[in-house]
């Protein structure tokens, strides 16, 4: 019998559910856990005698708000200071704490109080995938492809790598999840009559919102753009629908529910499952008995009433999509397929939003909108294991890194090593100098960011290169080379091109590169800022060329032999006071410094010239002029300079 390659499966790990898919000979099929459902809610809930996964855990969350944890893909790869971290702990039962420096989630398990890591809730949640696979399967998995946002940073990826090594599995690859939604629909294929075709990807979920535009060419699928509002989803649609039933509540029966939040919960529970009918049909009831103080609620709700109630919402995926579209420079007739995926997607009046944002183009809703990334991320797991068909053969995919990233240079200005949106992996090497005469230890700080200068963007991490052996400043050569993996992990290194010597840095540090909002209003800061950056980096470029034309004209001075002594005092002379005035003039203008510039390379040009003329006069015999004095007598350039 041949020998099989083992199975990898397919993991959509998402912030409110999760689906697991497996490729084989070619056939995609999408995984039902032991409960029938092809989606598994992300929740895990710790109980006085055991702990629950998915629907279990989602189901008795009112009765144990405390202990119900969600929306961990919030969390990994996150500090608890983070910003969005603070915001989202506002809003979860659960409690979310800093211990020794770590943040984790704190809840009481079988009579005692536990805290876990993000990535152990999540591998709590993978475990539950690889366990329903492996049932479906008859065998054991040990590999997946899990898939994540394409605006993740290191450190969220990082963590969804050791979330899978908790669960035991082994990540073959991170995916984003537009790309495998794409993979999905096979929209790699190649055709005849066009070279490359764009894609757009609606992802609406439960708490999330991610715009992407892809564009495949050759097998090769790379990412443009991205947009999107990390909170917005399904969830807030609930959310509108609770408020509103709540205060149905209220008139009928002079209640406030608002206070009880068992009753709440249940309140949410029944809002999804209604929201979920008028996808399909035109009303939905609600009936939850003994909601309050044993008085039951029954309540209809037309899909009319939930579009007014949401249509601010609804509408508010429509500014990320231009915003996604103008980052990738392409007009909404470049779009040659727009893909749904998300849940939240199956709501008729976003698709009719959508569809009329693009005048009237027809949506690729083919596949289950809420499968359709865990289908793509099994297709990748089959190709990376060589389970592949032979169509699936020429597929590479391309990812692109999230912000420019780039080192601290004089003056604070950052030199870009690799640009926003390069295609991953990557890998760019810059060379620079030292600074200083005998300089033998480099401090390389490590940014990225879209600003000018270094202090606008984010320092992900320092690292030294020492052992430069002695020379003047500007000889030794140092190359940087910055280096991202397809996880989109970077590893930055410097090396003494003379000596070999190497020092490095990987940045998957414990703080982590920045989030998406972090990242979205970076990229929208700096286009505010750019035209003050642009004149603020013309100036400190300015200072720093006036600076190395000096000392090298100092050197040059001091070094060549043929010059008179009076000339050679002359340059040096020039070269001390534009060094003085240098230091006394942090602040100087540019046009000030590139005019001190040309007055010394002018001053230089006419000793050297003089020079060579005296020199040749007196090869011939006839008395040459003084090259001091020449010099002295065309217009004094350090007139005005102190
Ligand atoms: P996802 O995270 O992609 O699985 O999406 C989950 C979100 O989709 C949740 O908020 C669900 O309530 C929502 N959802 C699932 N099915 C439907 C449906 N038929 N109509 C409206 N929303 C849905």
């Amino acid at each position: 019998m041949p020998k099989r390659n083992p199975l990898a499966i397919g993991i959509d790990l998402g912030t409110t559910y999760s689906c697991v898919a497996v490729c084989q000979q070619g056939k995609v099929e999408i995984l039902a856990n032991d409960q029938g459902h092809r989606t598994l809610p992300s929740y895990v809930a710790f109980t006085q005698t055991e702990h629950l996964v998915g629907g279990p855990a989602k189901s008795q969350a009112s009765l144990n708000p405390h202990n119900t944890v969600f929306d961990a893909k919030r969390l990994l790869g996150r500090t608890y200071e983070d910003a969005s971290v603070q915001e989202d702990m506002r809003h979860w039962p659960f409690a979310v704490v800093s211990l020794e420096g770590k943040l984790k989630v704190q809840v009481s398990h079988k009579g005692k109080q536990r805290a876990f890591y993000p990535e152990e809730i999540s591998a709590m949640v993978l475990a539950k995938m690889k366990q329903t696979a492996e049932s479906y399967l008859g065998c054991p998995v040990s590999q997946a492809v899990v898939t994540v946002p394409a605006y993740f940073n290191d450190a969220q990826r990082q963590a969804t790598i050791d979330a899978g090594a908790i669960a035991g599995l082994q990540i073959l690859k991170i995916l984003n999840e537009p790309t495998a939604a794409a993979i999905a629909y096979g929209l790699n294929t190649k055709s005849p009559e066009e070279k490359s075709r764009n894609i757009l990807i609606f992802d609406l979920g439960g708490g999330t919102f991610d715009v992407s535009i892809l564009s495949a060419e050759d097998g090769i699928f790379e990412v443009k753009a991205t947009a999107g509002d990390t909170h917005l989803g399904g969830e807030d649609f609930d959310k509108r629908l609770v408020d509103y039933l709540a205060e149905e509540f209220k008139k009928k029966h002079k209640e406030d529910l608002l206070q009880d939040k068992k009753a709440m919960q249940r309140l949410k529970m029944a809002c999804e499952h209604a929201k979920c009918t008028l996808s399909s049909c035109t009303s939905a009831s609600v009936s939850i008995d003994s909601l309050h103080r044993g008085v039951d609620f029954h309540a209809t709700v037309t899909r009319a009433r939930f579009e007014d109630l949401c249509s601010d919402l609804f509408r508010a995926t429509l500014k990320p999509l231009e915003r996604a579209l103008k980052d990738a420079k392409m007009k909404k007739g470049d779009i040659r397929d727009i893909v749904l995926i998300g849940g939240s997607t199956r709501i008729p009046k976003i698709q009719r939003l959508l569809k009329d944002f693009f005048h009237g183009k027809e949506l690729c809703k083919g596949i289950n909108p809420d499968e359709a990334v865990a289908y793509g991320a099994a297709i990748q797991a089959a190709i990376l294991t060589g389970n592949q068909t032979p169509s699936m053969q020429n597929m590479f995919l391309l990812d692109v890194t999230p912000l420019s990233l780039g080192i601290n240079t004089q003056g604070g200005v950052m030199a870009t090593i690799i640009k926003r949106n390069s295609p991953l992996p990557t890998k760019e090497t810059m060379e620079f100098t030292t600074t200083e005469d005998d300089q033998d230890t480099i401090l390389f700080m490590v940014y990225e960011g879209e600003r000018a200068l270094t202090k606008h963007n984010h320092l992900l991490g320092t690292f030294t290169l020492k052992g430069i052996p002695p020379a003047p400043c500007g000889v030794p050569v140092i190359a940087v080379t910055f280096a991202i993996d397809e996880n989109n992990i970077l590893m930055v290194s410097a090396k003494d091109v003379e000596t070999g010597n190497t020092s490095q840095l990987a940045i998957s540090d414990t703080r982590g590169r920045l989030g998406r909002e972090e990242i979205e209003s970076i990229v929208q800061k700096a286009e505010e800022f750019r035209a003050h950056d642009v004149s603020q980096q013309g100036k400190i470029e300015a200072i720093n060329s006036l600076e190395s034309c000096t000392l090298e004209l100092k050197r040059a001075a001091e070094e060549e032999e043929v010059l008179d002594v009076a000339a050679k005092r002359r340059m040096l002379d020039l070269c001390e006071s534009t060094t003085s005035w240098l230091e006394g003039n942090p602040l100087a203008e540019k046009e000030e410094c590139e005019q001190r510039q040309k007055d010394l390379e002018e001053t230089w040009e006419s000793i050297c010239s003089a020079t060579v003329l005296d020199e040749k006069a007196a090869a011939e015999g006839t008395p040459g002029e003084d090259p001091a004095e020449a010099a002295a007598e065309r217009e004094d350039p350090s007139e005005g300079m102190e």
